[in-house]
């Protein structure tokens, strides 16, 4: 196996400023980034060489030419929805509203027995934070499918959660340690957008604060469930607000690895989708939002690089495409994601461009294999499930 990347060369000449030189230095010798630190990288560093920077660090902590990915399908149980994020095209606010649902039994067990016959080992459901249901409704739902079929459940967000201790009034230990008893194996990292409170007062000031997102997820970490962190860029948010948010990830990882925990298993981040159909999209403003292809790499970069303490990044292919992700596996990712089968909230958004919302496992294949790299199944926890031989790797 040999790199199509030329290794970057710690104390090489790179720049005219000295603080770019030594924050490169440091990335180059995988010491932990300061703050001042990955900001220059940020601002700073030349994209291709953040890049370089990047495949050093996830070679660091994933050697080897594997690149996982996972055979899944979303299931969204509920379109009802009490927050009103900007960003949204996908929940009505009104249950009574003709295009309003919740799944039943019966439409689920149609999906779930589809996606097995397809192959797939985990089902992830998320809903909207709908007032009509009672906690009972997350718990039975857990250990029907739990009881039913042979399928890891992954379900709900932090958002989710804090929407249950509403309706039930229980803390997050509780909810968590009954809904993982009922079968439930992680708890996904959506809703994260950017942690900073600034930011969601604007783009979602109904939702979960940063703070309570962090809350849940730690109390998550110590019941035992895997867990993701994610992060959407491109509400015109700052570099700083962006930090911000890596911040709070990296020291709620921290403090849960020093507990003893596994903490994060992957970081997830993708640009910002929204049209018409969202209130973003229709605000005056609607032409500073987004992020492109080159953003995207830097953030994806510079996120590897910073969150030293998460194992596993994921290169996002629905949002830009499969020839993005592709780039992203040598940004730093090891990971291409899954084949969802069906997504309804980001692809409500819409996608600047007409973009696939479902892969095959064989199209998965394909795009790391022509990445340079050996496809590799996974499941939830990273564990290998199946390696593909091929020849003529390269990464
Ligand atoms: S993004 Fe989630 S929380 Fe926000 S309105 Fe849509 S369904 Fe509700």
């Amino acid at each position: 196996m040999s790199s199509s990347v030329a290794p970057y060369i710690p104390g090489s000449p790179a720049s005219a400023c000295p603080d770019l030189d030594r924050a490169i230095d440091k990335a180059a010798s995988g010491t932990r980034l300061s703050r001042a630190e990955a900001l220059v990288l940020y601002k700073e560093a030349p994209l291709a060489e953040l890049g370089q920077l990047a495949f050093l660090a996830r070679k660091r902590h994933n050697p080897g030419a594997n690149v996982t990915y996972l055979i899944d399908r979303n299931i969204n149980y509920t379109n009802v929805c009490n927050t009103d994020c900007s960003f949204c095209a996908f929940y009505r606010h009104d249950p009574k509203h003709p295009e309003a649902y919740v799944l039943p039994r019966e439409v689920m067990r149609a999906k779930i027995e589809e996606a097995l016959e397809l192959g797939a080992t985990r089902i992830l459901l998320q809903g909207g934070h709908n007032d009509e249901l009672p906690y009972s409704f997350y718990v039975e739902m857990i250990s029907w499918i739990s009881s039913n079929f042979k399928v890891e459940i992954n379900a709900f967000s932090p958002s989710e959660i804090q929407q249950m201790k509403k309706v039930s009034g229980k803390s997050y230990a509780e909810i968590l340690g009954e809904l993982k008893a009922a079968g439930m194996r992680g708890l996904p990292g959506g809703g994260a957008e950017i942690l900073d409170d600034q930011v969601r007062a604007r783009v979602s000031p109904k939702k979960i604060s940063a703070d309570e997102w962090i809350a849940v997820m730690e109390v998550a970490h110590s019941t035992g469930l895997t867990t993701t962190s994610t992060m959407v860029i491109g509400f015109g948010e700052t570099i700083e607000q962006r930090l911000n948010h890596l911040d709070r990830l990296r020291q709620a990882q921290d403090r849960s690895l020093q507990a003893g925990f596994k903490g994060f298993g992957a970081f997830i981040s993708w640009p910002l989708q929204f049209n018409e159909n969202t209130s973003i999209g229709r605000s005056r403003h609607a032409s500073g939002y987004g992020a492109g292809a080159t953003e995207y790499l830097r953030n994806v970069a510079l996120c590897r690089l910073y969150l030293d303490n998460i194992q596993h990044h994921q290169s996002s292919w629905p949002t830009l495409g499969p020839e993005v992700a592709q780039l992203g596996l040598h940004f730093g990712c090891d990971d291409i994601g899954s084949t969802m089968m069906e997504e309804n909230v980001v692809s409500q958004a819409g996608a600047p461009t007409a973009r696939k919302w479902c892969m095959s496992p064989e199209e998965l294949q394909a795009i790391i294999v022509q990445a340079g790299f050996t496809p590799a199944q996974r499941d939830t926890a990273y564990n290998i499930l199946r390696l593909h031989e091929v020849d003529n790797v390269s990464a």
